[in-house]
């Protein structure tokens, strides 16, 4: 029985906010706060009042809300310790290993370092969900502002050893420009091009692509894939270590 209703908005040009409510306790807590507005707005058509911010890492579309809804609203502000001295009015500062209740709830932190040196993603395991900002996204990964492949590349092994079930809520959507690129990398993959094409429908209607789930991205998400036979074939990278393959695929990305 799912204790938690999770509500997504999209906010600024392409960024989404979350609400996590406990229907048994009346808590609320954004996972960052993109903007102020927004966020109060989507609180307002709930009717639920926020407890606690959840910031992933420094970016300021993911922090720019903090310091207007802590001084509305009170919050309590959750963010990583290795940036915190960048997260406007952080209250509690977390790392790979600590845990934290949110309404008789067990929230686990995990370092996922790479889109910046910081970054930290909520999982909570009873409620099989989590919150990975800007590292990992449909059918993509977060950009290496701060660290370096390596770094990315174990966070994101981190992230695929969750439970297959989990359903993950992403900082953005960029699912169709990701899927165009995943399909340069992986054009065999049959169940990377049927959900390229439920994609392209879904945006064609103005509708989210996220939340998504670990087992679906597993499957056609190629930074999740550097193993795979046919993405190496496609990269002739056979004889390549996971790591190296990731990078590539990761400075492939980059050059668009
Ligand atoms: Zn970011
Ligand atoms: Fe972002």
């Amino acid at each position: 029985m799912t204790k938690l209703e999770i509500h997504q908005f999209p906010c600024l040009n392409d960024n989404y906010g979350v609400l996590v409510h406990s229907t048994e306790t009346g808590e609320t807590a954004s996972v960052d706060a993109p903007d102020a507005e927004a966020v109060l707005a989507a609180l307002q058509d709930k009717g639920w009042s926020l407890s606690a911010i959840f910031t992933t890492h420094h970016h300021h579309d993911h922090t720019d809300g903090n310091a207007v809804l802590k001084e509305k609203t009170g919050v309590k502000i959750y963010g990583p310790r290795g940036e915190a001295q960048k997260i406007p009015g952080i209250d509690s500062a977390l790392s790979q290993g600590d845990t934290f209740d949110f309404a008789g709830i067990e929230i686990q932190v995990l370092d996922t370092p790479g889109h910046t040196a910081g970054h930290i993603s909520y999982w909570i395991p009873s409620e099989k969900v989590a919150f990975v900002g800007d590292t990992l996204f449909a059918m993509g990964c977060g950009r290496l502002f701060e660290g370096t492949p390596a770094q990315m590349w174990t966070s994101l092994q981190k992230l695929m050893a969750l439970p297959p079930e989990t359903t993950i809520y992403c900082g953005h959507e960029y699912t169709q420009a990701n899927a165009a690129f995943s399909l340069k990398i992986d054009p065999d993959n049959a169940e990377l091009k049927t959900r390229a094409k439920e994609v392209a429908e879904l945006r064609a209607n103005g509708q989210p692509t996220l939340p998504t789930t670990l087992s679906v991205e597993l499957a056609t998400n190629p930074f999740l894939r550097p193993h795979d036979a046919g993405i190496r074939k496609t990269l002739d990278m056979a004889g390549a270590t996971d790591e190296e393959v990731f990078t590539e695929i990761r400075e492939r990305k980059n050059r668009g």
